[in-house]
């Protein structure tokens, strides 16, 4: 059973591949590198290079390796950059997601799990936020994967698609020190640079409405998460019937500042964080159960804080 993971060579896909082989199933990549790196695919993984915009690629693909399932990772994932560049967002996220799904049905691949994100949400209007809470996205990127649930949902009622929509909240932490986030916009990156070239980690505000007055989010293992992915791929290998979409979330938030500690801590670098203005688009809190997931994609928080931390860091320095 050979699962396409499209964004296979990024920072969660690589992670995904990794999990799909050690569930029993065979990954292969098609990643156009746009943020991708291309030694995050293991040997002996396929590797194609390409945009998933390229139906005709895409149809290959699925005939070259008898792909029989989809993970579909791939995408633009920067909610503030979206704001500056929705078309490209909407290109990426909507179009190349109906694309893919055209392709899939063309060659008859009928089982699809998708990235989608805790940004469907916007900002909650409860502390803790279950899939039934309302849909509200406040940037382009919100709205590109809400859209790509909806499209997967419409598939499957025009043609029998049966899908899953995974809802990251903030992903962290390595599954091994080779594969790290090269993300330029993320809280764990954004801080461990600043401690590589010698300047202080700024924290984004520390007058929101938190007990401590920083934001407030959920935290969760990037290998933990991409284990839920494979599950999902082999229940729908078996023909199980999953929910349309659940929250990969704690339960748990932590705060910037509780961050911070936990950086210092594990990266045995002491330091004070600079308080600087606030991002635009912040919300206060932003926290998930993850019980559907718990019960139906064997998803469970199985590292800590600082194992995430230092984990990020092993694989962050290892990059240098
Ligand atoms: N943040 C921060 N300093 C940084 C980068 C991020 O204080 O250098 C904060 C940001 O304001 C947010 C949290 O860290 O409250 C997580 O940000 P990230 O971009 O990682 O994820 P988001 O929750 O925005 O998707």
């Amino acid at each position: 059973m050979a699962w396409l993971v499209t964004g296979g060579s990024g920072y969660i896909g690589s992670h995904v591949i990794r999990a799909l082989a050690g569930e029993g199933l065979d990954p292969v990549v098609l990643d156009d590198l746009s943020s991708g790196i291309e030694s995050f695919v293991p040997d002996g993984v396929p590797f194609v290079r390409g945009t998933i915009l390229d139906q005709a690629l895409v149809e290959k693909t699925i005939d070259d390796y008898g792909v029989t399932g989809v993970i579909h990772v791939a995408g633009y994932k920067y909610a503030g950059v979206s704001v500056q560049r929705p078309l490209h967002t909407y290109e990426q996220n909507v179009t190349g997601t109906a694309v893919l799904l055209a392709a899939m049905a063309a060659k008859g691949v009928d089982r699809i799990v998708f990235s989608s994100s805790a940004a469907v949400y916007g900002v909650p209007p409860t502390d803790v936020v279950t899939e039934d809470t309302p849909k509200s996205p406040e940037s382009p990127y919100g709205e590109s994967k809400l859209i790509g649930e909806w499209l997967l949902r419409d598939q499957g009622v025009a043609t029998g698609l049966r899908h899953t929509s995974l809802r990251y909240f903030n992903v962290v932490g390595s599954g091994e020190p080779s594969l790290y986030d090269a993300s330029p916009h993320n809280l764990f990156p954004l801080v461990f640079q600043a401690l590589l070239d010698g300047r202080v980690p700024k924290i984004f505000g520390d007058d929101y409405a938190t007990p401590d007055g920083t934001c407030v989010r959920d935290y969760v293992h990037v290998s933990d998460l991409a284990l839920s992915h494979a599950v999902a791929a082999r229940k729908l290998d078996a023909g199980e019937t999953l929910e349309p979409a659940y929250n990969l979330g704690s339960g748990d938030g932590s705060s910037v500042k509780q961050i911070m500690d936990a950086m210092a801590e594990g990266t045995g670098i002491d330091f004070e964080p600079e308080i600087a203005t606030r991002r635009a688009g912040d919300p206060d809190r932003i926290v998930a159960e993850g019980v559907l997931a718990g019960s139906d994609l064997d998803w469970k928080m199985r590292h800590t804080l600082l194992e995430m931390v230092e984990s990020a860091w092993a694989a962050r320095q290892a990059a240098e």
